[in-house]
């Protein structure tokens, strides 16, 4: 039987759903699994978790020092979590609020020096990929950031105003009328769109498996199927066993630093429960569309697109001619629980779907192959950490709110700076030390959550109806979450 679906009309289904993600299943499944930790070892730095952030860390551990005996421990296999289902902008995007930042000790300048850094690091990692011979589709065709409806393009002109204050010129983001929006791709409804060019598409699990192969290859070990139940601070001694520690049921790492890099996934360690919110996205991916689909649409450059909804879409064109659309479905699941291997609600897809269809009528009637959804790591106030406690040897990295394709290469950069205690242009980023409160404890987690996110989908509405500012109920919902823009 055929469900109806959101907006009328039978329900839009996925060929499949789950198996981690649709980019495992386009580069031939998931690579063979690594052995788990073979017992208790000691090591000189430890990292507990093996996405983007773990594996750039040991990346660059190795890279400044390579004589480092650095260890791996993954609780499913390398790219497993976010890392292997995002949207694959490898974008500049800074994750958190400028405002925020510069409350620090660095104040405006560390903040001007983060976006710079950001920047950067989207050559840096396709400097890498270069490098260590991975092929990870990388295509830099910078960022569009589309308004469908008048507020949203009120939402633009302001967003550009506060980019031009923080000192972002023509070079790094330029308005784009709707005439040239539609020379490079026909959005439905496209009334303009912010561009900026620090901004690249990858193949996700491409990526993380190249960079898996390349930390490897340095020497690094990575143990898989290998979950760390606990980590325990070291003592602050000399001896042998006062490091701390990360435990497993098949032993433990003692090592002079722990490096926690478990976003999404941190809740499920003790005494991490309130650390990181585990927020969902969902995504979709087509058939590989006609030449005809394409010639109506355009989108040649490859450019990483996304909408200015509240409830916002991002969307890629792959390299085989195919378009991934994500979004939020249910945003957060009671008591910080996970997705099983990424398998998406019924709804989300239809939802997902219709977006698509909207945004770009010539995919409308396309096959949905995919569907999946992950967890990204939010922290109560929406900014990026990086730290290290000498004292205990305890370090992490994180927070990225959805922004963390380029942002983990340079935060597991400046991890490994910290932990050779050396300064570096890295050291003094803003994130750097920063602390955010905790998430409070359930129900008024999942209240507070899904309170906002039916402001944000009400907002949505109302501004769909052609409504000419943005509405005061997002407005609220930015109140009360925090949310920067
Ligand atoms: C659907 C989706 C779309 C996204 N799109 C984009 C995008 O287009 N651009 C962008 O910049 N960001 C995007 N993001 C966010 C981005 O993917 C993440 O910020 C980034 O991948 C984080 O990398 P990570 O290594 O910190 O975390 P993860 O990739 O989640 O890695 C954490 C790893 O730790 C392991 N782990 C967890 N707990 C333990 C434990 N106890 N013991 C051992 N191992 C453990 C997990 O198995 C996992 O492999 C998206 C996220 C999602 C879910």
């Amino acid at each position: 039987m055929r469900m109806p679906g959101t907006s009328g009309g039978p329900r839009l289904t996925a060929e499949h759903n789950g198996d981690v993600s649709f980019w495992w299943r386009a580069r031939g499944g998931f690579p063979p699994r690594r052995p788990s930790l073979p017992g208790s070892l000691t090591a000189d730095v430890c990292i507990v978790g093996g996405g983007f952030t773990g594996l750039w860390t040991a990346y660059y551990l190795k890279q400044s020092q390579p004589g480092l005996r650095v260890v791996v421990l993954e609780a499913a296999f390398a790219g497993f979590g976010a890392s292997g289902r995002n949207g694959g902008w490898l974008t500049s995007a800074l994750p958190g609020s400028r405002d925020r930042y510069a409350r620090g000790p660095g104040g405006r300048d560390a903040v001007l020096d983060l976006q710079r850094q950001l920047r950067e690091t989207v050559d840096e990692v396709a400097r890498v990929c270069a490098a260590e011979g991975i092929d990870a589709d990388l295509v830099k065709g910078g960022e569009l950031s589309v308004a469908t409806t008048p507020a949203q393009l009120g939402r633009l002109h302001e967003e550009l105003l506060s980019d031009r204050e923080w000192g972002l010129g023509e070079k790094e983001v330029q308005f784009l009328g709707q005439a040239e929006l539609s020379a490079r791709v026909r959005v439905a409804n496209g009334l303009g769109a912010l561009y900026s060019p620090d901004c690249a598409r990858i193949q996700p699990a491409k990526l993380v498996t190249g960079l898996a192969d390349a930390v490897e290859r340095s020497g690094v070990e990575i143990y898989e199927a290998t979950p760390v139940t606990r980590i325990v601070p070291g003592s602050g001694g000399a001896g042998p066993d006062t490091g701390p520690r990360a435990c497993t049921v098949f032993g433990d790492v003692t090592a002079r630093f722990v490096l926690r890099a478990t976003e999404g996934f941190t809740a499920r360690l003790p005494g991490q429960r309130r650390t990181l919110l585990p927020m969902n996205s969902s995504m979709i991916v087509t058939e590989p569309l006609s030449e005809a689909a394409w010639q109506e649409i355009g989108w040649a450059g490859r450019e990483a697109i996304g909408d200015s909804a509240h409830v916002y879409m991002y969307a890629q064109r792959t390299e085989d001619g195919r378009i991934a659309i994500g979004g939020r479905g249910i945003p957060y699941r009671f008591g910080s629980t996970l997705d099983h291997r990424g398998t998406t609600q019924p709804e989300t897809v239809d939802t997902l779907g219709r977006i698509l269809g909207r945004l770009f009528p010539a995919a409308a009637g396309a096959r949905i192959d995919h569907a999946w959804c992950g967890v990204l790591g939010v922290p109560r106030d929406w900014c990026a950490t990086v730290t290290l406690d000498r004292a205990s040897g305890l370090g992490a990295a994180g927070g990225y709110t959805g922004h963390g394709v380029a942002a983990s290469n340079l935060a597991g950069h400046t991890l490994a700076d910290l932990v050779a205690g050396e300064p570096t242009p890295r050291t003094a980023l803003p994130w750097v030390g920063h602390r955010a409160r905790t998430w409070e404890p359930e129900p008024l987690r999942w209240t507070g959550v899904h309170g906002l996110y039916t402001l944000y989908r009400a907002a949505d509405r109302i501004e769909d109806q052609g409504a000419d500012r943005t509405s005061p109920l997002a407005r609220i919902g930015d109140r009360i979450s925090g949310i920067p823009h």
